[in-house]
């Protein structure tokens, strides 16, 4: 069925048409030969999905909710982060790859980043491809295609994107705007976290207990750094994009809500990685913008591997002193080839199990687990989601395809939503891996659009969901539009965004 239509674009939305003409029978009620808006969309997808250009027109369109994988240092463009150096008065070194280095710039080693483009285009372009994965050949004989590269570029932009917190947090809005996405979860450390682990990694005894209590003096000053860091970054943002003043643009960038995950780095010692996870976890319970608390890092790294079992542990001890703080964990993210077998079988387990994760970032060695029918099965019935990051799965393991979990987790029931990831790195945007689940993992219009509801559901906004059954049955107070519901929405920021998101579909299929 597939490639039958493929390349007669005409004649596919002729066929479009038709299906929804056989649909609807000879002296069927007159709702019945019209079909819903829904109906019509879903014709329009089915007509265009072996056009790749108008299947990308008809996705980039497309309401898609939220983006809750997404790193905020992974997703500015590398021309961002070159700009913001050539801004800052910052540099670009020469060698075989480039990366952005702090002042006073040589002429030589390190030339001035300012009007780099224009002075030697040979060398922005170098750059460009060493602060991402563009024109990245893979080694034919690595384990994982683009491992190394993509991991490396962090170091090499990490100057630029130690002091652009608020342009970064204006581009992540900017993409997301673009992308018809209107919530995005990232995961972002304020500068104080991360020096809050540097200076008190030596708490750590070994013990879980004992260590806890070395830390707490000084986690209430870094709570309160933490909080101007962002307010201070928010208030740029807003300036860079003209979102302040008395009435917030409802639409464009401006109306992107942010929500923020400080993160543990997973490669770091034990000390410095229990240091900041507490940290994590004290600025998560004092600020309700950061919503959830996830670990980074390749997971195969031989650290990540190693104390694997202790992290999740670590999760545990401080998930029972913080109870109300939500975990979005990177589990899986790994294949084989790329590590021993032993270490594919446990990691999305341990995560759910152990540390009590609400959500898996990738999952994608979950065929690997020991036990993997009856994880499935909890994670379906515990309603724990799968954050699905195709293109990164593709560019980081090679995992794509057939060889993707996606189908296997749908099967199960496991929720799944689809994400970025690191859409500056990969050089992709959220519109990409729509298009990606259409044409390599068979979703349909329906589909998608469960998925992009879903990523609303699974969210971490605060409040109750609009919906009792996703898609399908709203709660009481919403089953009409009134003062009811206005009331329920004014205090759920959840309904809200699902409203937006309900509001934005029938605009969307309206058109069609
Ligand atoms: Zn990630």
């Amino acid at each position: 069925m597939a490639g039958s239509r493929r390349g007669f674009g005409g004649l596919a939305i002729y066929a479009g048409a038709l299906l929804a003409m056989v649909g609807s029978p000879a002296g069927a009620s007159p709702a019945a030969a019209s079909p819903t808006p829904e109906a019509r969309a879903a014709a329009r997808f089915d007509a265009v999905v072996h056009d790749r250009a108008a299947l990308r027109l008809f996705l980039r369109g497309m309401p898609k909710g939220g983006d809750l994988h997404n790193h905020l240092w992974g997703a500015p463009y590398a021309e961002d982060f070159l700009a913001w150096a050539g801004a800052d008065g910052q540099c670009v070194t020469t060698g075989a790859q480039p990366a952005i280095a702090d002042g006073p710039c040589d002429g030589k080693d390190k030339v001035a980043a300012r009007d780099l483009g224009r002075r030697d285009p040979a060398l922005y372009n170098r750059a460009i491809n060493a602060l991402s994965v563009r024109n990245y050949t893979p080694d034919p004989a690595a384990a994982a295609s683009g491992h190394d590269q993509f991991f490396s570029t962090f170091e090499r932009f990490a100057a630029s994107a130690v002091r652009n917190g608020g342009a970064m947090l204006a581009v992540t809005r900017e993409y997301a705007a673009g992308d018809g996405v209107l919530y995005v979860e990232s995961s972002t450390n304020p500068n104080a976290l991360r020096a809050f682990a540097v200076d008190h990694q030596k708490d750590w005894t070994g013990d879980l207990e004992a260590s806890f209590k070395a830390l707490q003096p000084g986690l209430a000053a870094m709570v309160e750094a933490s909080r101007r860091e962002m307010d201070a970054d928010e208030r740029e943002a807003d300036r860079l994009q003209g979102c302040g003043g008395a009435a917030r643009p409802a639409a464009g960038p401006c109306a992107v809500v942010l929500g923020y995950q400080p993160f543990v780095e997973r490669a770091q010692p034990a000390g410095f990685a229990f240091a900041q996870m507490a940290a994590a976890f004290a600025l998560a319970e004092a600020d309700p913008r950061f919503v959830g608390v996830n670990i980074v890092n390749p997971e195969d790294d031989p650290t990540s591997l190693a104390d694997y079992s202790l992290h999740m542990r670590m999760f545990r001890f401080l998930s029972a002193r913080h109870p109300k703080v939500k975990l979005a964990l990177h589990a899986g993210e790994l294949t084989l080839g790329l590590v021993p077998p032993r270490d594919l079988t446990f990691h999305i387990r341990e995560a759910v199990e152990t540390a009590g994760a609400r959500r898996i970032g990738h999952g994608v060695d979950i065929a690997y687990e020991d036990g993997a029918q009856a994880l499935l099965a909890r994670m379906a019935r515990d309603r724990v989601a799968v954050e699905i990051n195709l293109t990164s799965n593709d560019v980081i393991l090679g995992v794509k395809g057939a060889e993707h979990p996606l189908a296997l987790y749908r099967k199960a029931g496991v929720p799944v939503v689809l994400s970025t990831d690191d859409e500056g790195v990969s050089r992709i945007d959220m519109t990409n891996e729509y298009l990606r689940a259409a044409t390599e993992q068979g979703l349909g219009y329906r589909d998608l659009k469960a998925l992009a509801r879903d990523s609303l559901e699974y969210a971490f906004l605060p409040g109750d969901s609009l919906w009792t059954s996703v898609g399908r049955a709203r709660v009481a107070a919403c089953v009409k539009p009134g003062a009811s519901c206005d009331a329920f929405l004014a205090r759920s920021p959840k309904a809200a965004a699902q409203q937006r998101l309900e509001t934005a579909f029938e605009a969307f299929e309206r058109g069609f």
